[in-house]
């Protein structure tokens, strides 16, 4: 009962379009029992190596039924077939096909990687491998650190690592001198003895008649196949032991199944990150050239987020310190010409009619000596209503403010600006219940601002007295007719420019002409804060762009590098990696590249604001500025990873091992 059947097998490349046909396999009948040391002779183009390659499921013929442990292989799923070729076959080429930027023992590991076997159990298996071919003093070599010789028995260790049940051999001595060559027939021989099936593939009569039985091909046909005279083995005694014999004798591993379990797929990562983090580093200028485009746009989004938001803040606090919801209005004389104009008690009420308006502070305002003891110097004094600390959002540091029942009763009271108070108390003694004069009429102290330092310029509410409203018309200021200003209060700061029109559109009309002045310092902080927020937008817009551009690098460099590791990918198909094995590992190459080149841009970005700080531009970092330009590092590279990780995904194995 073979192990191996081929029935009539044929391979034949082009014939279609331009490419000729050419027939390398015409009619291939061969069984290989179980345990069989084979050997495949034949000049060089005969079609020995495109036979291996079918029966290691590595390619499959264009016609001819092709069965494994008696099942077609041509039913098995790509899957399937990796894991054939991870669980049972073993290859040994003549150019060794070991990964240049793994060591020794990394090497032997990969197919035990495919196969599921945990880290512990293949390591320790790939040193017990390489320790009993010689190498124990090489695992962490790289294999242009190895001789020929030495690179060939590491790939004979990978044959071995998943149990080794069919060793493919296509050459393998091809590359050696003698002495080696010798070495290696020795360790296939021994092999065979043990019980793994060993097809030998080899130009040389010399070497082909080592095996036990000797296959001549030519032209892609069997010319003969005999048992070779010279080779009395006890096959009885061989096939009586399992085809893991080899695995028994240095300790079974059980080979887990490729499962579907994020415990699989774990483990897997884990790998991939491994071998990116070594590819990455072995290149380290490219590595740092790709990092840099990645590192730019990250640095950039960053610092241009936190610049931005720092202008905005600073606006926003301004804004709010002034009331982001208030405006100004008061008479004046027209443009046109004509007396001053009068803002009148009825003017007031219709503007606290205006839907948008909340509330309105009528204001009476001028200069008066102020005396206190010996203390004598002109202040301006404010007669506003009792609502001023609320609609300033300004509050009261001592004693309180005046109450609606002062204003109505006409009350003798007053309330110091922060700077008044300083001005009558350079000993910040305790003003409540003292007298001040204001144009010599005595009013007592009931309250101090606390101190509000000018936002707007060209008021100081600091150096100022407050008296309530009806006070001030009858005792303060007798003679003046008209509001100096009032201050409106807007429902809602977004509203601010409709109900500016809406007042304007009122007096307007009320008046027959503009004999009024409106003041919306908080609009124009808001349109300043929107040319900022929009600045902002674009500062980051470009940044983002930066960003994009170093991702596109990233994809540059993984397809340069998917080119430049076609033999790579050929040996991890080889080795039972599935299409999707493969693809994982560029994206995660192409993620831990714009990974680390954002965390590093993060840190170059702490560092650029750290240094606005100092220099006293107004900077907000952002932990979700931060995140977010990390995350879109990884989108990025998961993004432009993409298409690279497909390409090496897609590549045929016999194809991509052959490359140069
Ligand atoms: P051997 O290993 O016996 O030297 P191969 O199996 O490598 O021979 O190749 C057998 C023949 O098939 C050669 O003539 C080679 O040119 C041809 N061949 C192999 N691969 C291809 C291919 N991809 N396209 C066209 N011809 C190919
Ligand atoms: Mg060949």
């Amino acid at each position: 009962m073979p192990l191996i059947s081929l029935r009539n097998i044929r391979k034949h490349y082009g014939g279609y379009g331009e490419a000729p046909k050419v027939e390398v396999l015409r009619g291939i009948d061969l069984d290989i029992d179980r345990g069989e040391f084979v050997s495949i002779v034949g000049a060089s183009g005969s079609g020995k190596s495109t036979l291996m390659h079918i029966i290691g499921c590595l390619d499959t013929p264009t016609s001819g039924e092709y069965l494994f442990e008696h099942e077609d292989v041509a039913s098995l799923s790509r899957d399937q077939l990796a894991r054939l070729r991870s669980k049972v076959f073993g290859f040994v080429f003549q150019a060794y096909h070991l990964i240049p930027t793994e060591s020794a023992r990394e090497n032997v590991e990969v197919p035990a990687i495919y196969a599921g076997i945990d880290e512990v159990t293949r390591q320790a298996r790939a040193i017990q491998l390489l320790s009993g071919l010689g190498l124990g003093e090489r695992l962490d070599h790289r294999p242009s650190q190895l001789s020929g010789g030495q690179q060939q028995r590491v790939s004979i260790a990978r044959a071995l690592i998943n149990g080794g049940t069919v060793i493919l051999a296509d050459e393998p001595t091809g590359a050696l001198d003698r002495e080696s060559g010798d070495q290696v027939m020795t360790l296939l021989r021994g092999f065979a003895a043990e019980g793994h099936t060993v097809v030998l593939i080899t130009h040389d009569q010399q070497v082909a008649a080592s095996a036990d039985r000797i296959i001549e091909i030519q032209d892609g046909r069997i010319v003969r196949d005999m048992r070779n005279p010279r080779m009395k083995r006890v096959q009885d005694a061989a096939v009586a032991r399992t085809d893991t014999g080899y695995e028994t004798s240095l300790g079974s591993t059980p080979i887990h199944p490729p499962g579907r379990a994020l415990g699989r797929l774990l483990p897997g990562v884990t790998d991939a990150c491994r071998a990116a983090w070594r590819v990455l580093n072995t290149n380290r200028a490219r590595t740092l050239l790709t990092l840099l485009g990645i590192i730019i746009g990250v640095a950039s989004v960053v610092t241009m987020l936190a610049v931005g938001e720092g202008a905005k803040r600073e606006v926003m606090s301004r804004l709010n310190a002034m009331g982001s919801n208030l405006l100004q209005i008061g008479s004046s004389r027209p443009k046109s010409g004509g007396p001053r104009g009068v803002i009148t008690e009825e003017d007031i009420e219709a503007i606290a009619k205006i839907p948008e308006v909340r509330r309105v502070m009528p204001i009476l305002r001028d200069d008066a000596l102020v005396r206190f003891g010996s203390f004598s110097r002109n202040f301006e004094v404010l007669a506003p209503t009792e609502v001023m600390p609320e609609v300033n959002r300004w509050p009261v540091l001592h004693g309180r403010f005046f109450t609606r029942e002062e204003n109505r009763n006409v009350a003798p009271v007053v309330v110091l600006g922060y700077r008044a108070y300083q001005y009558y108390f350079p000993d910040a003694g305790n003003p409540l219940g003292h007298q001040v004069l204001i144009k010599d009429a005595p009013y007592e102290i009931i309250g101090v601002m606390s101190e509000k330092a000018s936002e707007s310029g060209h008021i100081n509410h600091d150096e100022r007295l407050y008296v309530p409203r009806r006070t001030g018309m009858v005792r303060v200021f007798p003679d003046q007719r008209d509001e100096s200003y009032l201050v409106v209060e807007v429902v809602d700061s977004e509203q601010l420019y409709r109900a500016q029109e809406n007042i304007e559109t009122l007096l307007l009309a009320r008046h027959g002409r503009a004999d009024f002045w409106l003041n919306n310092a908080a609009a124009r902080q808001q349109a300043e804060l929107e040319a900022r927020n929009s600045l902002t937008m674009m500062l980051a817009l470009i940044a983002a762009i930066s960003l994009l551009v170093g991702g596109i690098g990233v994809m540059n460099v993984m397809l340069m590098t998917v080119r430049e590791r076609v033999r790579e990918i050929g040996i991890r198909l080889a080795s039972g990696a599935r299409q999707r094995d493969i693809h994982r590992q560029f994206i995660v190459e192409a993620t831990l590249v714009s990974l680390v080149g954002g965390v590093t841009g993060i840190l170059l970005s702490v560092v650029v604001i750290a240094a606005l700080a100092l220099l006293e531009v107004p900077v907000a970092p952002s932990l979700n500025a931060l995140l977010g330009a990390v995350a879109c590092a990884v989108i990025t590279g998961v993004v432009f990873g993409l298409m690279p990780a497909r390409q090496a995904a897609r590549l045929h194995p016999v194809a991509a091992l052959n490359r140069e």
